[in-house]
Formats: C-alpha cells, sequence, structure tokens
C-alpha cells in the first residue's frame, strides 16, 4: 500500500504494527566539532526565552483568590475585575490577565485564570463546564498549532500548569461540589489544594481539618500536585507534608517588631503572612516559584497534555502502537532534554571550577613575581647601602686627608712669614 495513500486514510486499517524506532547508533568523533558548547548556547538561549507560566484559581467567591494572588506575587496583580454578585452572573466567567514579571534578566510570562462565580450559583453541577471546556480549549489549541508546520517553531503555550483549588475554611468534609469538580480537574491539569484564610483557624483546628481533606483526597482518588507525580525531586518531597497548603491574603502591611510585614490585624494581635506558624504560604510560594516551576511545565507537557493528545488521536483512529511510538518518542526526546539540561549544569560547575582554578594560578604567579621583585629590591637596597657607606668611609678618609694636608700648609706658611718678619 503506497505511504501516501495510508497517510490519508489512516485510521481506517487495521494496526499493522509493531511499530519501532530505529535504534541511534553510538559516533566515536575524530575532531571537536563544537557539541560541548551546545549546553552554553542553551543556557542563554534559555535565560532570553520567557518562562511561561499559567495559573488557574477556582473556589467559591469571598475565599480570598484575588487577594492571594497579589500576596503571591507582592504586588497588587488584579483588582476587582468582575462585579463579584452571585446573582448577577448565571454561569461561571472565565477570566484570564496577563501579566510580564521580569526579575534579574529572566522574565516570567504569568497569566492568572480567575473563575468567578464558580460554587456560587444553585445549579453547582453545571459549574465546571465551562472551566473544563476552557483547559480543553487550550489543549486543543496547543494541538491545532504543533500540527501546523508555521507554528512549529514556537508555539504559544496558554496550557493551565497550576490549579489552586480554593477550600472554604469550614473544619468539615470536603463538600459534594469539591469532590467532584477535584476528582474531574485533577485527571486534567495539576491541582494543587489551598485552604483559604487560614487566619480564622486555630492552630488545632488546622491540623484536624487538614488531615479531613487530606483523607477525603486520598478516599476519593483526587490527584494532587506534586504528590501523584513522583520524580527524583527531592526538594519538593519537603515541601509535600504540607498539602493542602493553609494560606492567609492580605493587600496591607503591618508593623512587628519594628518591621513591616504582609499581614492582617486584628483587635487580638497580628497574622503574618510569611510566617510559617501562621500559615504555609511560603511553603507554597517556594512549591510554585522556586522548587516545581520545571516540574509544573512539564508534567503539564508530559502528562496532562499527552493524555489529551493521546484520547483525541485514538478517536481519530490512530492505531495504538502508533501512538506508543510518539509516546516513545517524545519520552526520548524529553530524556536527551534533560540529559543536555543535567550536561549544562555539569558544565557550568566545571567552567566555574577551572576559572577558580586560573585565577588561583594567576594569583600564586602574581605572588611569586612580587617576591621575586621584592628579593631584587632588597638587593639592590642593600647594594646601595654598602656604597653609600664606601662613599661615606671615602668621604671620610678624604676629609681626613684633606684636613691633614692643610694643617700642613699652615705651619709652611707660618714659617716663612716668621722668616720675612
Ligand atoms: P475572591 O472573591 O475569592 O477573589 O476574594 P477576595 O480576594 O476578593 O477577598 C474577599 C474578602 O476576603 C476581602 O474582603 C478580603 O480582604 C478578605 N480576605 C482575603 N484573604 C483573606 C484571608 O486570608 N483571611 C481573611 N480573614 N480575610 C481574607
Amino acid at each position: 500500500m503506497p505511504l501516501e495513500y495510508a497517510l490519508q486514510h489512516r485510521g481506517l486499517f487495521p494496526d499493522p504494527g509493531p511499530w519501532k524506532i530505529p535504534q541511534t547508533r553510538a559516533v566515536i568523533l575524530r575532531d571537536n566539532l563544537g557539541i560541548d558548547a551546545l549546553p552554553r548556547q542553551r543556557f542563554n538561549k534559555t535565560k532570553r526565552t520567557p518562562y511561561v507560566l499559567n495559573i488557574m484559581v477556582v473556589g467559591e467567591s469571598g475565599l480570598g483568590k484575588t487577594t492571594f494572588m497579589n500576596t503571591l506575587f507582592n504586588t497588587p496583580l488584579k483588582e476587582e475585575i468582575l462585579p463579584k454578585n452571585p446573582q448577577a452572573t448565571q454561569t461561571v466567567e472565565i477570566v484570564p490577565v496577563h501579566y510580564e514579571l521580569v526579575e534579574n534578566g529572566v522574565t516570567l510570562n504569568l497569566t492568572v485564570v480567575d473563575t468567578p462565580g464558580f460554587g456560587d450559583q444553585l445549579n453547582r453541577e453545571h459549574n465546571l463546564n465551562p472551566i473544563v471546556e476552557y483547559i480543553d480549549n487550550q489543549f486543543e489549541a496547543y494541538h491545532t498549532a504543533e500540527r501546523s508546520s508555521e507554528f512549529r517553531r514556537a508555539i504559544p503555550d496558554t496550557r493551565i500548569h497550576a490549579l489552586l483549588y480554593f477550600i472554604p475554611p469550614t473544619g468539615h468534609a470536603l463538600k459534594e461540589l469539591d469532590i467532584k469538580a477535584l476528582q474531574v480537574l485533577s485527571t486534567k491539569v495539576n491541582v494543587i489544594p489551598v485552604i483559604a484564610k487560614a487566619d480564622t483557624l486555630t492552630h488545632e483546628e488546622k491540623s484536624a481539618f487538614k488531615k479531613t481533606i487530606l483523607r477525603d483526597i486520598d478516599f476519593n482518588n483526587i490527584r494532587t500536585f506534586p504528590t501523584a507525580y513522583p520524580d527524583d525531586r527531592e526538594s519538593v518531597e519537603e515541601l509535600e507534608k504540607y498539602i493542602p497548603f493553609t494560606v492567609i491574603g492580605s493587600d496591607t502591611f503591618v508593623e512587628v517588631e519594628g518591621k513591616k510585614v504582609r499581614g492582617r490585624l486584628y483587635r487580638w494581635g497580628v497574622v503574618e503572612v510569611e510566617n510559617e506558624q501562621h500559615c504555609d504560604f511560603i511553603h507554597l510560594r517556594e512549591l510554585l516559584m522556586t522548587h516545581a516551576l520545571h516540574d509544573l511545565l512539564e508534567t503539564s507537557h508530559t502528562v496532562h497534555y499527552h493524555n489529551f493528545r493521546a484520547q483525541r488521536l485514538r478517536s481519530s483512529g490512530r492505531p495504538e502502537s502508533i501512538l506508543a511510538c510518539d509516546d516513545s518518542y517524545e519520552h526520548r526526546i524529553e530524556r536527551s532534554k534533560q540529559n543536555m539540561a543535567e550536561d549544562m549544569i555539569k558544565k557550568e560547575e566545571e567552567m566555574r571550577q577551572n576559572f577558580v582554578l586560573k585565577v588561583r594560578e594567576k594569583e600564586a604567579s602574581l605572588r611569586e613575581r612580587e617576591e621575586q621583585l621584592n628579593q631584587r629590591r632588597q638587593q639592590l637596597m642593600a647594594e646601595l647601602e654598602e656604597q653609600r657607606l664606601a662613599l661615606a668611609a671615602e668621604e671620610r678618609e678624604f676629609q681626613e686627608l684633606y684636613n691633614a694636608s692643610r694643617s700642613t700648609s699652615v705651619s709652611k706658611g707660618s714659617k716663612i712669614f716668621g722668616k720675612k718678619n
């Protein structure tokens, strides 16, 4: 069967598998091609290329989602965009807002997708549909772009990388609506559960509530990030114990021991956002921005987007073995990307060490040279001193001779004068 015909009519024929990707052969290079400079090029390019992070926030109105996002990025990201009147909106609105954040030359293109209206209406089952539709539409857009050659180089990524699910601080078990929503959403995106307004709970209530939520999450097979996506992420493991993260949001600064900090002022005292005794805010920020940004992006692509794409291709009739082949190809690309990144880190370290070594060598040789010059200087000074002493001795000798000769000539002269007189 001609290949073109088969491709045109793919899905209409039985799976001819098993398909295999040809193995690669290792080649020994005779000359240096400059491949070893690639990690550096990649590093420079990565620094120039902006990071893209799309965060969706889901939860009932008034739980402090807007305030929290402002607090997280330490900047008034969002004012109240829509009038928050549950009666006024009959459906959930989807409001993506884009920001460009720059820190030390690295740009983060951040999109915060708010979902006002979720959980506010009586007909709660329909609440989820617009959210799921939005998530799927972004996958669809990426999929379309991926197949069109014109976009292939830089596909705009609007896929949701993290979904912060805000749980009201009731202290009770999860509501049916939340369980359903979490079950559906966690099959599509990285869901991070967050307990809102933690300042309204005591320490004991907080830890009891966390246990209840975790039990519900476990019992209902809800996959949360990063626990459900094991990898060799040692640093993230530390943070897993905070799930679900308790948070406090605040748009204002309060004074604590003479310092201005983000917090909320009450008659009985102050609650601080960035105090781990008060809530898990700093741990959540660490998870999102420091430890797991790459993991969020990678999991979104390799797990959630792959699932979506496989489903699409399956429904268009692509045989399973070709899907497996696609996956293995993607995995190989991902692995080689990862290897490259690791190589890059190693190369960086080597270069740093080489640099330090060179600097030390140069310092040592300069020190030696300085030592030699010092010795030479001392030697010259000694010679000079010797010459000075010799000269002084000569001068003294000369003076003595001069004095002696003068006194002889004076005595001779007086004799002469004596004769004349
Ligand atoms: P959203 O509708 O979920 O976006 O909620 P908002 O961010 O608009 O906040 C609703 C109200 O809750 C505002 O009056 C905030 O000041 C207040 N709020 C926000 N975060 C907290 C919090 O952590 N603790 C308390 N006690 N109130 C909060």
